[in-house]
């Protein structure tokens, strides 16, 4: 099927376009630069952000997959979870171009999103299953069993406190580097020694282990960053403050990643979201994938990111596997991830 997908949750208004499992246009249209001042996603502003981008969006994306609207099968869009007002403008259009053009409408869930843009990957493999998700962005930071990608969805653990990116975004600042941080963290750690000082790794002792083995918690880190900063004055080395901060987050979250693999004796791991872009989280999950046999996934950056056609290619998959459409819906931001499909 034809499946328009449109994705709103955050800062992303996202428009994809999905043959099946073929891709056939992804168009992104960002206000982080909107948000850089205020060093974080401002919802009212990425709210008024989807409302003046979706259109152009919609019709580049469109014009890229060379369609008409007259052509779709379907239409889905990403019902939660995310952000109350940037969602309901992604779901308002969706619905009014369901209703002018008659076409079925999947409400669908932004995690469970992020696992099928492995749907898309250009060897045309299908999605191998079970499999464990790692996603991790400026919201999330989740990690889930998924057996069946539209009907059993189980969330091992998630963050107690700061997502990983939203982590990167806040000590960022506390080192003087700009909105977003992640990048600008990732470039400074290259020169940095990941071993000059060691930082917390939460939620890793025995202690917490019991209750939060696949949990994760980076505001302990944040603060003992925040702290070391504080000492350290004008002596401050910022590349190796920067690489002691990214060693430790890449270090939590490979290793209950591959620790949820070796205990439900699943060997493949697919990672999501924007921190994947991380060089050492990357690179940490590769050798540790590799010494612990386990087949490692990563999507490309684009599909990755928050993104409409992920969205569009959950849709396809439903509607291929004759899900009926989504009944009255609404935005939810807190949507579990154990609901694909609103
Ligand atoms: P959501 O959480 O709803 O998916 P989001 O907009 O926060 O939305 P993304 O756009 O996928 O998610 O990711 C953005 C986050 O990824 C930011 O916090 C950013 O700092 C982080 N990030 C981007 N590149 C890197 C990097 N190289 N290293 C670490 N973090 C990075
Ligand atoms: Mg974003
Ligand atoms: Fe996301």
């Amino acid at each position: 099927p034809l499946v328009l997908g449109i994705e709103t949750s955050c800062d992303e208004t996202g428009v994809g376009i999905v043959r099946g499992r073929e891709l056939l246009a992804n168009v992104i249209a960002s206000s982080m630069d909107e948000h850089a001042r205020y060093g974080g996603v401002v919802p009212e502003v990425a709210a008024r952000a989807h409302l003046e981008a979706l259109r152009p969006t919609l019709e580049a994306a469109l014009a890229e997959a060379g369609v008409g609207v007259h052509d779709l099968d379907a239409i889905a869009v990403t019902a939660g979870p995310g952000l109350a007002g940037a969602l309901m403008v992604g779901v308002g259009a969706a619905k009014a171009l369901a209703i002018a053009l008659d076409l079925p409408l999947y409400g669908v869930n932004h995690l469970v999103g992020h696992v099928g843009a492995d749907l898309l990957r250009a060897d045309g493999g299908d999605l191998e299953l079970p499999t464990v998700a790692l996603l991790v962005s400026g919201g999330h930071t989740s990690l889930l069993l998924v057996r069946d990608l539209t009907s059993d969805v189980e969330l091992l653990g998630e963050t107690i406190d700061d997502a990983a990116g939203e982590a990167f975004d806040k000590v960022a600042r506390l080192l003087g580097l700009p909105y977003p941080g992640g990048p600008r963290i990732d470039a400074a750690a290259a020169d940095g020694d990941p071993e000059a000082i060691r930082f917390p790794r939460g939620l890793t002792h025995a202690k917490d282990l019991a209750k939060h083995r696949y949990d994760f918690s980076f505001s302990g880190l944040k603060t003992a960053v925040a702290r070391h900063v504080e000492q350290a004055g004008e002596t401050l080395d910022v590349a190796d403050v920067a690489a002691g901060f990214r060693e430790s987050v890449a270090d939590v979250l490979t290793a209950k990643a591959i620790a949820a693999c070796r205990d439900f004796g699943v060997p493949r791991l697919l990672l999501g979201g924007g921190v994947v872009a991380n060089a050492r989280v990357r690179e940490l999950a590769t050798q540790r994938a590799e010494a612990a046999g386990i087949a490692l996934r990563i999507p490309p950056l684009a599909l990755c990111t928050d993104n409409g056609a992920m969205i569009a290619a959950l849709g396809a998959r439903l509607v291929a596997e004759g899900h009926p459409p989504s009944a009255e819906f609404g935005a939810d931001s807190t949507l579990p991830v154990t609901i694909v499909q609103t």
